[in-house]
């Protein structure tokens, strides 16, 4: 026996099987298939496990070829008349098989193939079974592309492709479906005796769900009389097991995520609406409305906790968040504690400090904002002064988080517009202080389910009214034939008084080149409307030339606002009520719902002009549609969940996001709800999950965490 055949058998001998095993230990996975699969994400036998067919194919009936449908799915047998390649044009070749049986004859066709081993496989007078979707071809009528195939033979019986419904993997170039579905049953066959149950007896009992093996087993192979529809939209027992699994496991992270922050970790019970709040709200030019009182509640009554608030504030852009926040930045500092907002851009930090100083000078506070732009003796002076606890509100971007800034005694932090920061970040301006209260504001209203996922270990409280006065925004879409028609509204508009944004798109990841479209339309309505003031702003001004151009805008001096994407968020001009939007067709939903959340802000109405230039892909057609069709937030993240499908929508990294497998939140709300219910349900009953009875789950759910650092040391 050749050295290394023993080596392998010794290893086999001595080795017990673990779901950590790599799949190379699958025969039929060598060293190549090993990296192709690693292609897909996939390099344990748990991988394999969890790596569900995301369609099915019903096999179990073999139909004549008199019987097929155009367009629709079918499973053939017959016999080769004729095969061989077939060249078309200079460089263009294909195989193609001919098929007959008493009713007529197909074809079959492969653009990719290997010629001696195609001609070996369909000899003439060959029995074979063929699976595709037919079509017509005008010139040689009934055929299948690329259709799965199989030799008849006397094996056929056990046979995985064949009078079964047939599972449909996602594939990689080099890896056919059928050796994955070959490898996925080895895989089922050797290590299913491993997947033990960890969920609680009585919740299996209580959904009357498969048991964790059999739930695996049948997803990938389903029993013969399953239901096809049902197999396909995800809703079998077995499936339903595993989606439920996954949730109820991200789910479980976020209850003891929760009941941590809130049991163990003491921070500062506040006392609310102490004098320097009764003297802001003398000061604050509104009312506030009422949602803005109910959330202040809200938030007042976590503060006067000695458990640290944990609070997620959803409101729409325009809901006034900013005066909310203001408010419980005020409280901490009237307690003799500092705080700090953060947010992810200088030009909205710029902001926030231009809005929030006023008030801030009018009660003596002293408020400072920390960004990259802040150099040498300023930052170094600043630095100080926040240390000192002098400086007691810090409005800045991420700076706020590096190593060496330091607060004397930081009481509560805000996050502004959080969709754009990670988790991380999060827990980064927690650990700025001793357990300070935590306030996160979004105005990406996303969709529950995925509010759920994300803010899931979160107290939410939704600012769902907009302050008084405010009118509907009109939103109307101008291809580039009617450009002009465009700009001539903005016109009018600015002969009123009134002021306009103009916002060009990222074309690339790069500045220089985003900065040249801006300049040719800034340039355009310089020559066209030269009665009127224009400025351009972007992301390589000083910071002092664009707090000197937000300025004069807002004292409008300045009529016309040209800019990147760089003033995207948070900026509040009420005067303003022209958005134009050029190539709107290459920005994502929620990006184009935020900048029409820059006007409708006053008394006048509005106008969202969305420019867009051909070709227009579907799904930005898609996009123009639901901004002219809608203007509530929730709405418009629920299309866009639609539009883009889940794994876009969360595959952005950004998200801080477990990355589900199994799950789909489009699919799977309702499964979700259930699952959150549940694991908050267990994790108040054993908030440690330290009964006897829940320690497999507690190590399934430390393994499933462990996957997700963020989340990991919640248990
Ligand atoms: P967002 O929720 O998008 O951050 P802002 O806090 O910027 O909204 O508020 C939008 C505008 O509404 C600002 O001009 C703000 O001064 C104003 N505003 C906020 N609350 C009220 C209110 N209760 N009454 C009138 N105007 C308000
Ligand atoms: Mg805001």
């Amino acid at each position: 026996m050749p050295p290394h055949n023993l080596h392998v058998n010794i290893k086999a001998m001595t080795h017990t099987p673990s779901l950590d095993d790599p799949i190379q230990f699958i025969k039929g996975v060598g060293p190549r298939k090993a990296i192709l699969f690693e292609k897909l994400g996939l390099t344990s036998i748990e991988d394999c496990l969890y790596f569900l067919p995301f369609r099915f194919e019903d096999r179990t009936q073999l139909k004549k070829i008199s019987q097929t449908v155009p367009g629709e799915y079918v499973t053939l047998t017959g016999e080769v008349l004729n095969s061989g390649t077939m060249f078309m044009g200079r460089r263009k070749r294909l195989f193609e098989v001919i098929v007959q049986d008493e009713t007529g004859v197909i074809r079959a066709k492969w653009f990719q193939f290997n010629e001696s081993y195609m001609k070996e496989k369909f000899k003439t007078g060959q029995k074979i079974i063929l699976s595709g979707k037919p079509t017509v071809n005008k010139r040689s009528g009934l055929e299948i592309i690329h259709p799965d195939t199989e030799q008849v033979t006397g094996e056929n019986v056990s046979s995985l492709e064949i009078g079964k419904i047939v599972p449909v993997y996602h594939v990689t170039d080099g890896l056919h479906l059928k050796s994955m579905r070959t490898i996925i049953k080895n895989v089922l066959d050797k290590y299913l005796h491993l997947i033990e149950e960890f969920l609680p007896d009585d919740l299996v009992l209580r959904h009357n769900f498969p048991s964790r093996a059999e739930a695996l087993a049948q997803a990938h192979f389903p029993p013969q009389d399953s239901s096809l529809k049902e197999l396909d939209s995800f809703k079998t027992p077995a499936q339903k097991r595993l989606v439920f699994e996954e949730l109820f496991l991200i789910q479980l992270g976020l209850a003891c995520r929760k009941t941590r922050t809130k049991g163990e970790h003491t921070g500062t019970p506040f006392k609310t609406r102490g004098e320097l709040i009764k003297r802001f709200v003398k000061i604050l030019p509104f009312t506030l409305t009422r949602a803005q009182k109910r959330v202040l509640g809200e938030i007042m009554e976590d503060l006067e906790k000695e458990k640290p608030m944990n609070r997620l504030i959803q409101g729409d852009v325009g809901s006034g968040k900013t005066i909310v926040a203001l408010t419980a930045l005020l409280t901490a500092v009237d307690n003799g504690t500092q705080s700090a907002l953060m947010v992810p851009t200088e030009i909205l930090a710029e902001q926030h400090y231009l809005n929030i100083r006023p008030f801030c000078e009018k009660l003596g506070i002293e408020i400072s904002l920390v960004t990259s732009a802040l150099k040498g003796k300023e930052r170094q002076s600043h630095f100080e002064n926040i240390q000192a606890g002098r400086t007691q509100i810090v409005v800045g971007t991420h700076s706020l988080i590096q190593k060496d800034i330091q607060f004397k005694k930081l009481g509560l932090a805000v996050i502004d517009e959080q969709h754009r920061f990670g988790v991380i970040q999060r827990e980064a301006i927690g650990k700025k202080g001793d357990h300070p209260h935590l306030l996160i504001m979004t105005a990406t209203p996303i969709p529950r389910s995925l509010a759920l996922t994300l803010y899931g270990d979160m107290d939410v409280s939704l600012l769902d009214e907009f302050p008084p006065g405010r009118r509907e925004i009109v939103t109307d879409l101008f291809f580039e034939n009617r450009r002009e028609e465009a700009y001539s509204r903005m016109e009018k508009q600015l002969q009123q008084g009134r002021q306009a944004f103009v916002v060009c798109p990222l074309i690339e990841e790069s500045e220089v080149i985003d900065l040249k479209a801006a300049v040719t339309v800034f340039d355009f309505i310089q020559e066209n409307f030269p009665q009127f003031t224009a400025c351009l702003i972007h992301g390589k001004l000083k910071k002092e030339e664009r707090q000197d151009i937000m300025s004069r805008f807002l004292k409008k001096e300045i009529q016309v606002l040209v800019s990147t994407t760089v003033i995207e968020v948070g900026i509040d001009v009420p005067n303003a009520t022209v958005m134009i939007i050029e190539h709107a067709e290459r920005f994502g939903l929620a990006q184009l719902h935020q900048l029409r959340g820059r006007v409708g802000r006053g008394s006048h109405a509005s106008h969202c002009l969305l420019l867009a230039y051909h070709p227009i892909s579907e799904e930005g057609q898609a996009r123009m549609k639901a901004m002219q069709n809608s203007s509530d937030g929730f709405i418009i993240a629920e299309e866009d969940l639609k539009i883009r499908g889940p794994g876009d929508f969360m595959g952005t990294r950004q998200s801080g996001l477990p990355l589900l497998k199994i799950a789909n939140l489009l699919r799977d709300i309702q499964f979700l709800e259930i699952a959150r219910k549940e694991a908050f349900h267990l994790i108040n009953r054993d908030p440690g999950l330290t009964d006897q009875k829940h320690q497999r789950l507690k190590k399934a759910l430390q393994r499933f965490l462990g996957n997700y650092m963020e989340l990991m040391e919640v248990i």
